[in-house]
């Protein structure tokens, strides 16, 4: 299996989740062909891809085939490393077959799986134990949003808690193994991406509690909400940015073409 990513860097992170597409493993070639000739600046940016977890080992094998310069990411994992908990993939089952990275508490998790902060925080540990780097997304709903800058904070503010609860700070940063993206809920799916300024004062402030709370000045914090060819620059050539998460633009042949020659070297 391929392994690029063995160290932490702080390259910008642009991170496709594929969510639950494409229906046919066949039409996964097609997609992959927009990242052949992008010529993506390697220097600054790290592609990595998260497609639903049973085209992960295929896809790991057509890496390993071209050489590519592309990361795996499960779009989520189990809190335990193997057991009776039927119809869930383990983050070893993951790293195992491929991925470096976990996308965890995905706003579309939480909110038709049930996934509660408590579940959040033990995937997250489940995941940097296996080996992978934690993408833990947080990201308020629209009722937060209304109602004020400071209601957004401490909504934010407790998730990043609960979810970092059974992680020892030293931990989480001497093994440089979480990545926070800040997804709104409101902007997820709509086309109404955060406006850039808003995302960088929030990500300051994530940036804030890292720091503070856990010891975690260089945590990599991304953006993910609408991020389409036209507005990716926006976001990711900003110092305050480390990187976006993009989903629907990223299963669209001709948007993600788009998108990736925004990062041309
Ligand atoms: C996502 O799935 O993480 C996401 C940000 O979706 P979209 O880009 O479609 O808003």
């Amino acid at each position: 299996m391929i392994r690029i990513i063995s160290d932490y860097s702080m390259k910008k992170l642009i991170a496709f989740n594929w969510k639950m597409y494409p229906k046919k493993a066949a039409d996964i070639e097609g997609l992959l062909l927009a990242f052949d000739d992008a010529n993506i600046d390697t220097d600054r940016y790290e592609i990595a891809i998260a497609p639903p977890a049973v085209y992960l080992p295929m896809i790991a094998d057509i890496f390993y085939e071209v050489k590519a310069d592309i990361s795996l990411a499960m779009q989520n994992c189990a809190w335990q490393s193997e057991g009776a908990l039927t119809g869930e993939i383990s983050a070893e089952m993951g790293k195992n077959v491929g991925a470096d990275y976990a996308i965890i508490g995905h706003s579309e998790r939480r909110m038709y799986f049930g996934e509660t902060d408590e579940m959040i925080g033990k995937k997250v540990s489940a995941a940097i134990k296996a080996g992978l780097v934690a993408i833990l997304c947080v990201g308020e709903p629209l009722s937060v949003r209304k109602k004020g800058k400071a209601a957004v904070k401490q909504y934010i503010r407790k998730q990043i808690e609960e979810a970092m609860k059974g992680l020892s700070a030293s931990k989480a940063f001497s093994s440089k193994r979480i990545i926070i993206a800040y997804e709104p809920v409101w902007a997820i799916g709509t086309g109404n991406a955060a406006t850039p300024e808003d995302a960088i004062e929030v990500i300051a402030f994530i940036r804030s509690i890292l720091n503070t709370s856990y010891s975690i000045p260089t945590a990599r914090i991304l953006y993910g909400g609408s991020v389409n060819a036209k507005n990716v620059p926006l976001f990711v050539k900003h110092d305050g940015i480390d990187g976006a998460l993009i989903g629907g633009a990223s299963i669209d042949k001709k948007e993600l073409k788009s998108i990736l020659k925004t990062l041309h070297s």
